[in-house]
């Protein structure tokens, strides 16, 4: 009997092989006191030799294999396992307590991580993986324990286990590790951003496939819905294998997409596909998958990952870094949008009940003037090195786009006089986020210069329906004919006016909303790098003269689900 799973979709794609669990060699941690604790200490330096050896090896294969980037991860552990606060500590309980090196080693990483699994910050804990990663190693020497090298798997499988350290996923060879499916994880953790570099689907979070599965028995993953079947009946296998060709197929056809023009079946040429970043590495992610430019770089990121607000000269860097990467093609950072659930370790936020209402983005700009202009001559300075739009999120009265905007003058200005370059074309627009700037646009667009429908915001405030809360998850309603009036509205807005207008909301990179978008002529679709060969492909079989009569029917739809019903039958055909 097949037994299906349900877990966390972690990279995309359908994988259907054999188990091979990865059971990592059971041993216990000595308590044993030594008495020669000098012999013991030698213990660990040969110990943290052969570690480093590994570690140094690890990161030459994840180099060819995966890049700079993602080989970054065995730098950190190599950082780690030369940490002078970690090792000291082990070799004063060496010295001063005659504990073995084993049991020393053990308790000061506990206490690290314990530290940072302690942490809200995504990023600190997944250190405590690291550290837990090196020391399991040096224990593994220690004690003679053998370590599991996955290099030496020969046949096609897929890898079941707990979880999967960044060492033993960076040995895996795609050839024959199919994809992976884990106890624990999610869509941030080190094992789906290395499935996701690997390109090998993954399914994360499954809690107890470990316990449910025999090493060799059959079984199939789905990346994308996080479905996993065990034991799959011949039926099911047959299923899959079809869906698995369909998917194969789509991923070759999407690969012809990355170096053709963005033009829609009736060659509209004006749509532009760019990507989303958080940080300045990103920008190869958007360039490798075909994007156009950067429509929106998170720059409260670089406030986040900080332990002080970035100083003019780090944010310059960074600034600058994505206008030359993205060479002369446009590049849109938004001001620093902080607050509601993005909050800083070094600055104390006012209690408010509602914070996603309160004191944020640009309202706290306007207060905390020196945090702005610090920003701003920043990306003036940078403006230099590309073609740069500066944005404001959270615009709700066109008094605040004016007053933001007279300060980007003035500190350019400023910048000038004091003999620095400023570029002249900087675009100076706004976020359409909040349905009291959406609903009179067409006011706004007489000072900014674009606009960028951020629907993710938008739609939270429209319905009233708080985007964090699992309780009313259905209100989250893109097609809504509402949501659909506003964003068409926005557009005609800014259109009227000559200006042009791009939405960076996840609602730009989604297959059923881009039918919609091309008919209401939007400018720019900014999305997850992932998204944007889908979305050229979706253009290019679809004719914007049909999608502005479907755009026509659909806002005068009653439901979200009318709409989606109606913009299935209208492109199912084309889309096949
Ligand atoms: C949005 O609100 O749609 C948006 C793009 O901004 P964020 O998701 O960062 O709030
Ligand atoms: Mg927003």
């Amino acid at each position: 009997m097949s037994n299906k799973m349900q877990g966390i979709g972690a990279s995309q794609g359908i994988a259907i092989a054999k188990v091979f669990k990865l059971e990592e060699p059971k041993y216990l941690i000595p308590e044993e006191n030594v008495n020669d604790t000098t012999a013991e200490i030698a213990k660990l330096e040969a110990a943290m030799t052969k570690a480093s050896a590994d570690i140094t090896r690890l990161q030459e294969i994840t180099l060819e294999k995966l890049g700079a980037e993602k080989a970054a991860i065995f730098e950190a552990h190599g950082q780690i396992l030369n940490d002078p606060a970690m090792i000291d500590d082990a070799k004063a309980m060496i010295n001063n307590d005659q504990n073995n090196a084993a049991f020393a080693i053990h308790t000061v990483a506990q206490k690290f991580i314990a530290m940072f699994s302690g942490m809200d910050d995504p990023y600190f804990k997944e250190r405590a993986a690291d550290i837990k990663d090196v020391t399991d190693r040096l224990i593994k020497y220690l004690l003679n324990v053998p370590v599991l090298d996955l290099a030496t798997i020969n046949e096609e499988v897929i890898i079941v286990a707990d979880d999967l350290t960044p060492s033993q996923t960076a040995q895996l060879d795609p050839k024959f590790a199919k994809g992976f499916a884990c106890d624990m994880g999610g869509r941030t953790s080190h094992a789906a951003i290395m499935a996701r570099s690997l390109e090998i689907p993954a399914v994360l979070g499954l809690k107890t496939i470990t316990s449910q599965t025999k090493h060799h028995e059959n079984i199939m993953i789905n990346g994308e819905t996080g479905v996993v079947i065990l034991n799959p009946s011949d039926n099911e296998i047959a299923e899959w294998t079809a869906a698995r060709a369909k998917f194969a197929e789509q991923q070759g056809e999407l690969l012809t997409f990355k170096d053709k023009a963005t033009v829609s079946k009736d060659g509209y040429t004006k749509f532009v596909l760019e990507g989303n970043i958080g940080s300045p590495k990103d920008v190869h992610g958007v360039l490798d998958n075909g994007g156009e430019g950067i429509g929106l770089f998170r720059s409260e990121f670089l406030y986040m990952d900080n332990d002080h607000f970035p100083t003019e000269e780090e944010q310059f860097v960074a600034y600058k870094e994505v206008l030359e990467n993205m060479q002369g093609k446009a590049v849109i950072i938004r001001t620093l949008d902080i607050g509601g659930d993005k909050t800083l370790s070094y600055f104390e936020f006012p209690h408010e009940m509602n914070p996603f209402l309160g004191y944020r983005a640009i309202r706290l700009c306007l207060d905390k003037e020196d945090v702005f202009r610090t920003q701003l001559r920043a990306l003036l300075r940078a403006s230099v090195y590309g073609h740069l739009g500066i944005m404001f999120p959270m615009i709700a009265t066109v008094d605040e786009f004016k007053a933001a905007k007279a300060i980007v003058l003035e500190e350019k200005a400023k910048l000038v006089q004091e003999g620095h370059k400023v570029a002249d074309d900087v675009e100076i627009g706004m976020m359409m986020e909040i349905p009291a700037a959406a609903v009179i646009a067409d006011q706004f667009a007489k000072y900014a210069d674009f606009f960028s429908i951020g629907t993710n915001d938008l739609i939270q405030y429209t319905m009233a329906a708080d985007r964090m809360s699992q309780f009313v998850s259905y209100l989250y309603q893109p097609y809504n004919p509402s949501i659909l009036r506003l964003i068409k509205s926005i557009i005609d807005g800014a259109h009227q006016a000559g200006k042009w207008v791009g939405m960076c909301g996840e609602m730009a990179g989604e297959a059923a909303a881009i039918p919609l978008l091309m008919g209401m002529k939007l400018d720019y679709f900014s999305m997850s790098a992932t998204s944007i060969l889908n979305a050229r492909r979706i253009i290019s079989k679809l004719e914007v003269s049909a999608m502005e009569k479907l755009v026509e029917q659909a806002i005068m739809c009653e439901t979200n689900d009318e709409v989606l019903a109606l913009v299935e039958a209208a492109t199912k055909e084309a889309l096949q």
